[in-house]
């Protein structure tokens, strides 16, 4: 047997996830992502190891950014191949990829102008690292992959999907090679979900594998213990109401806002919150939150017993999806109290900026966190208990409640991991720690050691491993 396996992102870092197997004269992308953090951004200028239009195919976990969000730039290169996928992870990253072909655009305007009026010139050209056309042209080469169905691939290679628990539609990947009468088993983790969150299913059980490459985003922590997240909600919605002001939540367009959805659709149910007018004000969570609602049969079983009694995980009385900008702006005319979940999810952009702008000198109004925010970002400033903020070059003092709810996260922790490892039943010839930075790759690495004592390796940026 031979099989080329390099590690071209997402190692040693948790951006960018991109790995190439080269077998049986085809070479396969799993994922193909964008680099976020900002010391890793060029990279996405980088050329691929190998030439776009030599790749057979591409096999999409999920729809997260940092894991399709290069598919345009390679089809841009000139990769024509199908892009495997499970339906709702095709349906987001179609959404996921114009909106950042969009950015990509704006970026480089706003940059050629800042350059204009200093005086300066770029040693890059001014060129998006990818249009909204190759995001488009990506969009067409996308191939439904059911979930736990064999997909060929190409000669002596298959490919299938497995439930991973993460964000709607996401999945584990288990490639089989096959060279003469021999066959290799390849499992990517891709992002591992929790169990027993809400609307998704758990991860799945998937078995054995020769080569299994899992993530340690949170390999070296806990969680905390997951806040009763549905009282919290309720507790900060009353007081809010009670003194008269609004809700503002930041949330990120996908998983998150359809999460606290769930969450205020069975409080409402339960009658623990008042009836109150709720908006979704994000074109993208909109969007997204549609697949949500085309896609019901990933629904886990408590939200099919929702459904069941007529009640949706994503839509509830008073609820309105605000698309245009004309519905964004009339929120602020809404006399009474009401729920405003806007992008983006720390504050960096989008129409939350404008909610904060209208809520955040209220003492009567909420502004309630309920996701990571990353240091320097506006959403960690406010967090941070500054006394006034910058939006849109002006200043406002924070006169409003500053609240946050702990407890969710659409990653496993150290001990949710291991127990997605126990779903292989048997030990595998080697382990590869990815998607996490060195420090939790290495301790992750370390506990797999101490716990179940698989030969484990913490792969280099980079780095090509031959497996036999
Ligand atoms: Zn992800």
């Amino acid at each position: 047997m031979e099989i080329k396996l390099r590690f071209f992102g997402a190692a040693q870092n948790v951006t960018g996830s991109c790995y190439l197997i080269e077998a049986n004269d085809t070479r396969i992308l799993v994922d193909c992502g964008l680099y976020q953090e900002r010391d890793l951004k060029t990279r996405n200028w980088d050329p691929l190891p190998v030439p776009a239009d030599s790749l057979h195919a591409v096999l999409l976990t999920h729809a997260h950014l940092d894991h399709c969000g290069r598919i345009p730039k390679l089809v841009k290169e000139g990769f024509t191949g199908p892009i495997y996928a499970t339906a709702a992870t095709a349906d987001i990253a179609k959404i996921i990829m114009l909106d950042s072909a969009h950015i990509q655009e704006e970026d480089i305007k706003h940059k050629l102008k800042r350059h204009e009026r200093e005086g300066r010139s770029s040693p890059f050209p001014y060129e998006a690292l990818y249009t909204t056309e190759d995001a488009e042209n990506a969009i067409k080469l996308f191939q439904n992959a059911p979930y736990e169905q064999e997909v060929k691939i190409a000669d002596g290679i298959t490919a299938a999907f497995f439930e991973a628990g993460h964000i709607f539609g996401s999945s584990s990947i288990k490639l089989n090679i096959t060279q003469g009468d021999e066959t290799r088993t390849l499992l990517f983790s891709g992002d591992v979900g929790r169990w027993d969150v809400p609307i998704i299913r758990d991860p799945a059980v998937i078995g054995a594998a020769d080569y299994v490459l899992v993530e340690s985003t949170y390999g070296d922590r806990d969680h905390k213990p997951v806040a009763d997240i549905p009282d919290a909600l309720a507790d900060v919605v009353n007081r809010t109401v009670e003194r008269g002001g609004n809700i503002v939540i930041p949330s990120f367009a996908v998983e998150r806002t359809q999460e606290l959805l769930f969450h205020l659709s069975n409080l409402l149910e339960e009658g623990r919150i008042p009836h109150l007018l709720s908006f979704v004000d994000s074109p993208m969570a909109v969007r997204v939150t549609e697949v949500f609602k085309r896609h019901s049969e990933l629904f886990d079983d408590d939200t099919n017993e929702m459904l069941q009694r007529g009640q949706h995980p994503c839509d509830f009385p008073g609820l309105e999806m605000s698309r245009s900008v004309d519905q964004s702006k009339a929120i602020k005319d809404v006399q009474s109290s009401a729920i405003i979940i806007a992008g983006s999810g720390m504050c960096t952009g989008g129409r939350i900026k404008h909610h904060l702008k209208n809520n955040i000198t209220d003492p009567n109004s909420t502004i309630l966190f309920v996701g990571y925010q990353a240091v320097g970002t506006l959403g960690r400033l406010i967090l941070e208990g500054l006394d006034e903020i910058r939006i849109h070059g002006e200043k406002w003092p924070v006169n409003a409640a500053i609240e946050r709810i702990e407890g969710f996260s659409a990653h496993a922790d150290r001990n949710e991991l291991i127990r997605w490892l126990d779903g292989m039943g048997s030990a595998p010839k080697k382990v590869f720690v990815v998607h996490g930075e060195t420090d939790a790759a290495h301790a992750f690495a370390e506990k797999i050691t101490a716990e179940k004592g698989w030969p484990v390796h913490v792969p280099a940026y980079d780095e090509e491993v031959i497996l036999d």
